[in-house]
């Protein structure tokens, strides 16, 4: 077996979130009484028994992990100085140049992981860590005397934990102020995924309606590295420029949780729709298709992968047009014909060339759109294995996996020609022929015959009336998120010491953040 597969299963069973077979059975699935064998008291509404949020977890990241006499090491950014264990050396560099082992802590470079020959001891050693003195240098001197103080001295004294928010800094005379939760009133839960609470709120001062994905710190620091949250924000910022993206208003953060203020986007999102419409007409589909086609094309001419296109992660604004949201999972900084290898996304999503271990690049999230278009158009998975249910062998998400590698995409005779000529073209297995990733890239999407009727430039401009616009009673009409959610109390549960107590606090520094072009608007009204 590969290292990368034993590290992936091994990662599989103990990653953090419980084992169930997600994202396995579509929820519009018209065989759906195949699972809940009740008849809905009306169109779209959950049968008896049967639990909706199982379909909006799923997204997850698998840890990548490299076992060396008995340590479990995993790359990690580190924001305070560290040095190697083996060499002693600094590890320097930006990107994860140290590894970290998860049981006893050690620290070293991701060149000398291999050689330490001092085996695990499975628990905690001090790591040899240290803060930035005042001036912000530390001295080679320093450097090298590290390691033996570590071994005959006392260990170092802990790094203080740094205050629960950065200190606000001296504001230029006009810059804007920092935010906190005391400007905004939370009116209602409005959705959850993976990792975070969305809710809608009210900036007091303006009364205006923003969404807030609220993360909760203890969550991101389980997790095999927080770059994400660093990644999540960039893209955050790069996406308020689009009209298919959800922008950034704002970031804060208290002790225990981490605070995305977004815009609001009314029309809820595709997975609420399919679970009313079942399936969609062509000429509709093709629209989202299109607007998320342009949504991902804008992404990755800036570098950005997003990693995790699906239902519930497509809005649909007060109009009809969709807006992406949840840049968790997305990877930044891929120039043409770089690649990565991550494993990562949301099961039924994943593209074969991650499931393999091969390195890739943007052609996952064409293989994604492939995926949720077909959602779309044949109202269930391309990889429906619902009528596995009963055989827990083939009811789990490696037999998902296998089945994404392994099975003839069957497309459903009721589609037209374009239709199914567009799936297989977003659906082919093999990323270098895949529509969207071959020499002419996104060219290819915007000539395919399926695509002939779009007007591309016009949609761009949202000057293309969407084919349905979601039914809303005013600004703050709640009717298209599901009642699961809005039904919730909306507070935040109070901080528990004890939890805070294990958060390091300075992987969360200059978290803040306040978007100029919205400030302005804002102060517009
Ligand atoms: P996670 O990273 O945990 O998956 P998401 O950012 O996807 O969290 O948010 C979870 C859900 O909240 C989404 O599926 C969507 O239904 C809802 N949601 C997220 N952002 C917004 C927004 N800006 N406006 C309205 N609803 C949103
Ligand atoms: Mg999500």
């Amino acid at each position: 077996m590969s290292t990368f597969w034993a590290d992936f299963l091994y990662a599989a069973a103990n990653h953090p979130f419980p084992s169930m077979p997600v994202d396995l059975l579509s929820p519009f699935d018209h065989r759906n009484e195949f699972i809940f064998p009740n008849v809905p008291a009306a169109p779209g509404m959950p049968c008896a028994g049967e639990d909706r949020s199982i379909y909006r977890r799923g997204a997850r990241r698998w840890r990548k992990l490299y076992r060396v006499n008995g340590h479990i090491f995993q790359a990690k950014r580190f924001n305070r100085r560290a040095f190697c264990a083996f060499c002693q050396d600094r590890i320097w560099g930006l990107g994860r140049q140290g590894f970290k082992c998860i049981q006893c802590k050690l620290l070293v470079h991701k060149k000398c992981h291999k050689l330490v020959q001092k085996p695990c001891s499975n628990e905690h050693v001090d790591p040899i860590e240290v803060k930035d003195d005042a001036n912000g240098e530390s001295t080679l001197g320093r450097a090298s005397s590290v390691r033996s103080r570590a071994e005959v001295e006392p260990p170092l004294p802990e790094t203080p934990p740094a205050p629960a928010a950065a200190p606000r800094e001296e504001l230029e005379p006009g810059a804007q102020r920092q935010y906190s939760l005391d400007d905004f009133e939370l009116i209602r839960v409005i959705g959850r995924g993976s990792y975070a609470k969305v809710l809608m709120v009210e900036l007091k001062r303006t009364k205006r309606v923003y969404a807030m994905k609220v993360i909760k710190k203890a969550l991101v620091t389980d997790d095999e590295d927080i770059d994400w949250v660093q990644t999540e924000k960039h893209v955050f910022e790069t996406a308020s420029n689009h009209p298919f993206l959800v922008g950034l208003h704002s970031c804060f953060q208290t002790p225990s949780r981490l605070f995305f203020v977004i815009e609001f986007v009314r029309g809820g999102d595709l997975m609420f729709h399919m679970q009313r419409q079942r399936r969609l007409p062509e000429e509709h589909a093709r629209f989202y298709a299109a607007e998320i086609s342009l949504a991902l094309h804008f992404l990755h001419e800036r570098g950005v992968i997003y990693r995790d296109l699906k239902l519930d992660n497509v809005l649909l604004d007060h109009e009809g047009h969709i807006k992406l949201t949840d840049y968790g999972m997305c990877k930044e900084g891929v120039r043409p014909g770089d690649t990565t290898s991550t494993f990562c996304g949301t099961p039924n999503y994943i593209a074969p060339e991650i499931l393999r271990g091969e390195e890739y690049g943007f052609s996952v999230d064409w293989w994604a759109l492939g995926v949720l278009t077909y959602e779309m158009l044949a109202g269930r998975s391309p990889f429906d294995i619902a009528q596995a249910a009963d055989n827990p062998d083939q009811n789990t998400e490696d037999y998902l996996f296998q089945v994404i590698l392994e099975k003839t995409i069957r497309i459903p005779r009721s589609l037209s020609v374009k239709a199914a000529s567009v799936l297989k073209g977003f659906l082919n297995k093999n990323p270098a022929e895949r529509l969207g990733c071959g020499e002419n890239g996104f060219l290819d999407i915007v000539n395919h015959p399926f695509f002939k009727s779009i007007e591309w430039e016009m949609l761009e401009q949202k000057q293309v009336v969407p084919p349905f616009k979601p039914r809303l009673e005013g600004e703050r009409d709640l009717a298209n998120f599901p009642p699961e959610f809005t039904d919730e109390p909306v507070h935040l549960t109070p901080d528990n010491d004890t939890v805070i107590a294990d958060i390091d606090q300075s992987e969360f520094e200059g978290f803040e953040y306040v978007n100029p072009l919205l400030m302005s608007l804002e102060d517009c009204v």
